[in-house]
């Protein structure tokens, strides 16, 4: 996982949700409690959110990739446009708070780019917070008194201070890195195994160039420097699963290997 910055233009679609905020706002005010208890629900548009143009725009500024897990994974299965904090109900593990977040449920740093693995399937309606009695319940608390122990993509914290990898494993250095991995199973078997694939291909890339690097023939020394520039690109920050290569080859530059023999 690693961070990213978001466009400061707001897309088009999202001004619609400005007026239908207010309204939400407003029917809350006349009934808070039918919306506490859940009789009362309310319809976040997804023909507002999720749109198009908000969907290119999160692609683009997370570079084709998950926010959570960094798999490049459109090829196969269409991305979710993703609350941050869920929508239309948090789900604690021992029961659901209603109303959810109704507030942010149209607000562009709520969103974020996810793949249906992580978002429809691991993370749903949690967002764990360090104290629940902190938790915003309406548009009239506030949620910069919350500690949610959930990585944001977008958040000013650095998730590559809470989660670095060994080999091809997940590792939390802090509660929100270790409940972010939980939370999303970001250990799960099929993201290990496609990563690992990927860390053995950078290994023997690595190889190579340790192996040529004294070589001066042409053709040699035009092969190193295109194998460098793959291993440079690996670890930037539009390369799927950047965070473990760039931990995998740092460990392979100190003589260490974390990879299954
Ligand atoms: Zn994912």
């Amino acid at each position: 996982m690693i961070g990213y910055t978001k466009s400061t233009t707001v897309p088009s679609s999202l001004k619609r949700g400005v007026r239908a905020n207010t309204d939400n706002c407003d029917a809350y005010d006349a009934d808070p409690t039918a919306y506490t208890k859940g009789v009362a629900k309310f319809d976040i548009s997804n023909g507002i959110y999720g749109t198009d143009v908000v969907k290119r725009r999160l692609k683009a500024d997370q570079h084709d990739k998950c926010g959570f897990c960094e798999a490049i994974f459109d090829a196969n299965v269409a991305g979710d446009v993703e609350h941050y904090r869920p929508k239309g109900a948090i789900d604690t593990g021992g029961g659901k708070i209603y109303p959810g977040y109704y507030w942010v449920g149209y607000a562009w740093n709520n969103l974020s780019y996810a793949c249906p693995d992580c978002n429809e399937y691991r993370k749903r309606d949690r967002f764990p917070l360090a104290v629940e009695g902190a938790r915003a319940r309406s548009h009239h608390d506030d949620l910069t008194k919350e500690e949610p122990l959930l990585i944001d993509p977008y958040g000013e914290a650095d998730p590559r201070q809470h989660i670095v990898f060994r080999g091809e494993a997940p590792i939390g250095l802090t509660p929100q890195g270790t409940i972010t991995i939980e939370l999303l199973a970001l250990d799960r078997t099929t993201l290990g195994r496609d990563r690992l694939l990927y860390l053995e291909t950078l290994s023997v890339l690595y190889e190579s160039v340790v192996l040529l690097e004294n070589d001066v023939r042409p053709d040699a020394v035009d092969f190193v420097a295109r194998v460098r520039a793959q291993l440079a690109a690996a670890v930037l920050p539009n390369a799927k699963f950047s965070a473990a290569a760039a931990d995998h080859l740092t460990a392979c530059a100190a003589g260490k290997t974390y990879l299954p023999t």
